[in-house]
């Protein structure tokens, strides 16, 4: 049987293991935290991961996570709604919902999902080795484990990636980015509601997350360095939005001030180069995008479902990851580009600007809205060839 070794259980990670038992494919999973986390944010898991993961036998709804998103509508910052985006008829169009789910949540039932899959913690992965028989893999501890094939899923600052790509600095857009997920309910945020209040240079979002939660995040830019110092106190982030939307202020007021994660806007320039014969890269660790378009954890859900569907179908192992890394480079590489686009115009702060953005926002016909909503949330599942093949025709001999 092959064997895969996954460096990062977040949501790539774990995505990609459980796909690769599916195929028939033997995992063993390498985390450097020592325990699954259980704070941070939230995430919207939009149509076309939920698509991906009813593929692979995970209904999040039935497994009583988050909350569907059916209403989601454009603030100014003082809370004068702009615009509601048609996000129920597109998930009626595209056969599946939106769901907003608390990232610890998400974390823990993929966790679950993914069996018995032996799941290291405190494993850190530090460098790799190919040998003739596949790749083997050295942890902090010195110890090594060898497999046929790594896949690198271990985040922005991958180590894999620094190895496979050669190492190259983040690139910083400027601002700083709260999150925090609280107790709270309020008139202005509706039952599967999500509601975003664009300012001059700083942002709001508000995301009913089920349960009485929501999840909300706050961005403000920042000089260059800024965002890099981490602890703000609650009170500067309160500061940061005096006069916006009452529900706003609460909900910041509402939280501990050690929920409070400060998360620097970062990406790196897209690159095509992801493997390095029986390795690749998935998730944040190929293609980390801003957050403007939500769909960095929903493009590692899509390769984790696409490696394990090209290493199925190929002749062989290293075949199979060079057939997953061609057929997700065009769709990522769009992402990338487009959450940057997006973020420019989100943190635009020169006020004729933000006048003429409020003025698109408001009156742009409903037809150039939900084409611009609708394409990031469009993926076609791989079609199965005849029969379904269960275990990968991976051939060791062709690993190179
Ligand atoms: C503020 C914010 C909001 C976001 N909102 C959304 C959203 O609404 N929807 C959405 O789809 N996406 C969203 N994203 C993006 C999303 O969080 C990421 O794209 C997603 O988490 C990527 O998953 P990953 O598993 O590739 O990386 P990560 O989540 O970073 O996981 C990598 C894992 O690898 C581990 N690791 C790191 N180095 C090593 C190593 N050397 N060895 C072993 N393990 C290692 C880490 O501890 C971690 O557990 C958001 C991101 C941010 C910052």
């Amino acid at each position: 049987m092959v064997k895969a070794l996954v460096a990062g259980a977040g949501v790539a990670g774990l995505t990609t293991a459980i796909a690769l038992r599916a195929r028939g494919v033997e995992v063993e999973v390498f985390e450097a935290a020592p325990a699954w986390r259980t704070s941070g944010g939230g995430l919207g898991i939009a149509c076309n991961a939920t698509k991906v993961l009813a593929a692979l036998g995970i209904d999040l709804r039935s497994a009583g996570l988050g909350r569907v998103c059916d209403r989601f509508t454009l603030h100014t910052a003082r809370g004068r709604p702009m615009r509601e985006l048609p996000i129920a008829s597109i998930s009626a169009e595209l056969g599946s919902p939106v769901v907003n789910v608390r990232r610890a949540d998400l974390i823990a039932l993929l966790r679950d999902r993914a069996g018995d899959t032996p799941v290291h913690y405190g494993s850190e992965v530090v460098g790799y080795e190919r040998g003739r028989d596949g790749v083997s893999i050295t942890r902090a501890d010195g110890r090594t484990v060898t497999g046929d094939l790594l896949i690198g899923a271990d985040g922005i600052r991958s180590a894999v990636r620094a190895r496979v790509a050669g190492p190259e600095p983040v690139t910083e857009h400027g601002y700083v980015c709260w999150i925090a997920t609280v107790a709270f309910e309020h008139s202005a945020l509706p039952p599967g509601g999500a509601a975003h209040y664009w300012g001059r240079g700083r942002r709001f979002g508000l995301i009913d997350i089920g349960g009485g939660h929501v999840y909300w995040w706050g961005t403000k830019n920042v000089p260059a360095g800024r965002a890099h110092r981490g602890a703000d106190t609650k009170r500067e982030v309160l500061r940061c939005y005096a006069g916006w939307a009452s529900e706003v202020r609460e909900v910041i007021s509402r939280t501990a001030e050690a929920d409070i994660v400060s998360v620097p806007a970062q990406d790196r320039p897209f690159s095509d180069r992801w493997g390095d014969g029986p390795v690749t890269l998935v998730g944040d660790a190929a293609h980390p995008m801003l957050t403007s378009l939500s769909q960095g954890a929903g493009a590692a859900i899509e390769d984790g479902y696409s490696l394990a569907y090209h290493l199925a179908h190929a002749t062989g192992v290293v075949a199979g990851l060079r057939g997953y890394e061609r057929a997700r480079r065009e769709r990522t590489r769009w992402l990338v580009t487009a959450s940057r686009r997006l973020s420019r115009t989100e943190q635009l702060e020169h006020p004729i600007a933000v006048c003429l953005r409020d003025l698109v926002i408001r009156y742009a016909p409903a037809s150039a809205v939900r084409r611009q909503n609708i394409a990031p949330m469009r993926f076609h599942l791989p079609i199965e060839p005849e029969p379904p093949a269960t275990s990968p025709r991976a051939d060791k001999e062709a690993i190179r």
